[in-house]
């Protein structure tokens, strides 16, 4: 593993349990420069040919996420988490490279062991911010890496195993920011990039991306049979895992 430390991380005040997956529209050498000017940082980024570039030791706590929400909780997600970079110049509009997710899935695997980081806690970097952050992207391979275990997958069929109905507790019980109606709506477009990815518009223009990363004020968003439906295939995934165990972390 090659290694350019960043200056820019602190000492940890929280225990590691959460894992933060985004995306980088610069080429490796140009994101880190771009990182140490912003005085951001993350753990590790990934480049095209899946070569993993350690940024900052993971017992410091790297500036990658900032504010954020998830499942209850808005204290700082820096502080909490390990956070992992990928290069994709669309913003994940366009595929991950094959060998950036084979170089991805071994390095989740060894940190979700390492801080016993449960499923429910690997997250985009627009579930925790969905008013402020697009990445890692429609284009991320959400369902592959549930299939090892990284992050959470949903059977359609769970669907009507679900008796609720509201939208906004819905998308709450999974984990995501529903204080005023506003966030709801960046919130349900957040769960469409990951969960119904087909059903969200891409746009070539990734500047543009940067800064319309929901239809703001779009209502629509908080209907639809097929998002209704996945919204509570996806609860019903959620809590299973909560009611059932939490003996699911990998290599327990
Ligand atoms: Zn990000």
């Amino acid at each position: 593993m090659k290694e350019c430390l960043l200056p820019d991380c602190c000492e940890r005040n929280a225990e590691i349990d959460m894992l933060v997956l985004h995306c980088s529209a610069y080429p490796a050498a140009k994101a880190i420069s771009t990182y140490r000017e912003a005085k951001v940082s993350a753990h590790y980024l990934i480049d095209e040919t899946g070569e993993i570039i350690k940024l900052v030791d993971e017992t410091m706590a790297a500036y990658h996420a900032g504010p954020g929400f998830w499942r209850g909780r808005s204290d700082s997600c820096n502080m909490r988490s390990v956070g992992v970079e990928l290069v994709n110049l669309s913003l994940g509009q366009t595929p991950y490279s094959e060998a950036q997710i084979a170089a991805l899935i071994p390095l989740c695997k060894t940190l979700m062991q390492k801080y016993r980081i449960a499923p429910e806690n690997v997250v985009g970097h627009s579930d925790l911010r969905p008013t402020g952050k697009a990445d890692p992207g429609v284009c991320f391979p959400w369902q592959r890496l549930a299939q090892e275990g990284i992050g959470l997958w949903y059977n359609q069929e769970d669907a009507e195993k679900v008796k609720e109905n509201n939208v906004s507790v819905l998308l709450a019980k999974i984990g995501y920011n529903t204080a005023d109606e506003e966030t709801t709506i960046a919130s349900a477009y957040a769960f469409r990039r990951r969960f119904l990815p087909e059903e969200v518009q891409t746009d070539e223009d990734v500047m543009h991306l940067v800064d319309n990363v929901y239809p703001v004020g779009d209502k629509s968003l908080l209907s639809g049979d097929k998002f209704i439906n996945c919204l509570k295939a996806v609860v019903y995934r959620y809590e299973t895992l909560e009611n059932s165990s939490k003996g699911l972390y990998i290599g327990r």
